[in-house]
Order: C-alpha cells, then sequence, then structure tokens
C-alpha cells in the first residue's frame, strides 16, 4: 500500500511542490492543511505527517504527531535557538527527520564543508554566503546556520564569533570570526556559498538550486525512510547514508 502523507503548509510553496513531487515516488497525499485547519482531525488517516509551513507551528505539529503515534519530516525553519533546544527533545520521541535542506546536493555541501573547514586551519577565513527569494522571512537560512555549526564545531568556536554583515569601523578580521551573509531578492530559490580565503589562495564551495523540487523529492524520500522506524530525531545525513 503507498505511504499516506499528510502535508502541513500545503498552500505555500513548498506544499505545492510537495503535492506536485508525491505521486511520481508512489506516496498518497491523504490530506492538504494549512493554517486554520484541524491538525489533530486530519492526522488519524496519515503515516507521515511532512510540515513545511511556519516555526510558530512546529511545537504543534509534534506534539500532535507524538499523541498519534506518528512519524514526522520537519522541514520549516526559522526557529530560535533555545526553542531548537526544546523543539529537539519533543523530535526525539517521535520518528522524526529534521533537516534545514532536503536537497543531496547541500548535504553532499555539509560533508565537504566539515572536511574542508578541518583541513583548512584558521589562517583560511571562513564566510557563509546565502542569496534567497525576496519573500523568505528568516535570515539566515536554514541550511546557512547548519555550515555555521560545522565550521564552528570545527575550528571550536561558540556562537559569539559569528558576524552578521559588517558595517562601519569593524577593525581588521581575526583569526576568531565566521562571517554571514544573508542576500534577498528576486526568484532565488536558494544559493550557499562557503568561502575560505587565505593569503594567497580562496577556496569556494557552492551549491545553487534551480528547482524547489529537489526539497521536496528528499522529503519524500525522507517520509519513506522514517515511516515505520523507532522513535528519535533523524537528518538527512542519516536518510542519505553519509554518516
Ligand atoms: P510559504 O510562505 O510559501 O508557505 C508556508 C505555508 O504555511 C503558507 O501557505 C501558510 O499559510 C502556511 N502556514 C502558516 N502557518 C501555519 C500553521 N500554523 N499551520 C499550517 N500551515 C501554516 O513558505 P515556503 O517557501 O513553502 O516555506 C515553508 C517553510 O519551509 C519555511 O520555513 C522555509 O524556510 C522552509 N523551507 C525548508 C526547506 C528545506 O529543505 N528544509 C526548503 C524550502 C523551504
Amino acid at each position: 500500500m503507498a505511504l499516506r502523507i499528510l502535508i502541513n503548509g500545503s498552500k505555500g510553496r513548498m506544499g505545492q511542490a510537495l503535492a506536485a513531487a508525491a505521486p511520481d515516488l508512489g506516496l498518497k497525499v491523504v490530506a492538504a492543511l494549512d493554517a486554520g485547519d484541524d491538525l489533530a482531525a486530519a492526522v488519524p488517516g496519515c503515516d507521515v505527517i511532512i510540515d513545511f509551513s511556519s516555526p510558530a507551528a512546529t511545537a504543534h505539529v509534534l506534539k500532535v504527531a507524538r499523541s498519534h503515534g506518528k512519524a514526522v519530516v520537519l522541514g520549516t525553519t526559522g526557529h530560535g535557538e533555545a526553542e531548537k533546544k526544546s523543539l529537539r527533545r519533543l523530535a526525539a520521541k517521535i520518528p522524526c527527520v529534521w533537516a534545514g535542506n532536503f536537497s543531496v546536493g547541500v548535504n553532499l555541501l555539509f560533508a565537504l564543508v566539515d572536511r574542508a573547514a578541518g583541513i583548512l586551519g584558521p589562517d583560511y577565513d571562513a564566510e557563509v554566503i546565502e542569496m534567497h527569494h525576496r519573500f523568505k522571512k528568516d535570515a539566515p537560512s536554514g541550511t546557512a546556520e547548519r555550515l555555521l555549526e560545522i565550521i564552528l564545531t570545527q575550528r571550536r568556536l561558540g556562537r559569539k564569533a559569528l558576524r552578521h554583515g559588517r558595517a562601519g569601523l569593524t577593525g581588521a578580521r581575526t583569526d576568531s570570526e565566521v562571517g554571514v551573509h544573508a542576500l534577498r531578492g528576486g526568484d532565488v530559490i536558494g544559493d550557499h556559498t562557503v568561502l575560505f580565503a587565505a593569503l594567497g589562495e580562496r577556496l569556494e564551495l557552492t551549491h545553487k538550486a534551480s528547482d524547489r523540487a529537489i526539497f521536496a523529492r528528499g522529503a519524500l524520500r525522507a517520509a519513506g525512510w522514517v515511516a515505520g522506524r523507532k522513535p528519535g530525531l533523524y537528518d538527512m545525513q542519516d536518510v542519505l547514508g553519509l554518516k
């Protein structure tokens, strides 16, 4: 029997991309909900909830999934740090795949950046640049946040090391900072560059998304993977076997 999925945030850009891609991957959309709809009423008929809605909805989605014993694929971004901590605890009680980016290429970029940041020492200045469409509500993107986490972990730096844009008399760049730059405009689906710049050379690792379908296909693949799995918080690296 086809896996039954519930899409939360169905009227949005991602919700529509998910509904369009599901049949090709053999998945059945049994419910398509948006703001104001009754999630708890629709959940019993599905196997997996796929949520690409609003960060304000995440805790509710996880709680409803838990009370009905359902798996969740969570794509929504834009949560605060403290909020993420408590959501992670909640998500670990059900089978849940949570990823700031469901594309296969980006997940490989995560692995490559981890490797590069480990090999290239602090004399290679690391900066993360992202660009998204003019409608995106949060910054930096969830993907940029993950890239930053990878670099900070490799460099043993805390979040205080982050420099969000620079303006005015900032002084010379130090070894213990990581720059973050969020560009917004037009219809850009999602570009991410990690730059390692030393005196004499520069390495740039770039991923460019040109079709939202890559995230939808990745999230649907994650739904197939997580259904029936034991409770735990997983990410796309688990789904793709990149760990
Ligand atoms: P969007 O604004 O086009 O769509 C969001 C939809 O969610 C809207 O239809 C809105 O009405 C609905 N919504 C808002 N609050 C809701 C609630 N409480 N319950 C149910 N539905 C609700 O946004 P989008 O571009 O489709 O992106 C949605 C989210 O997914 C954003 O957080 C975005 O950053 C994230 N995103 C993640 C990935 C990924 O790979 N993880 C990729 C693209 C987008």
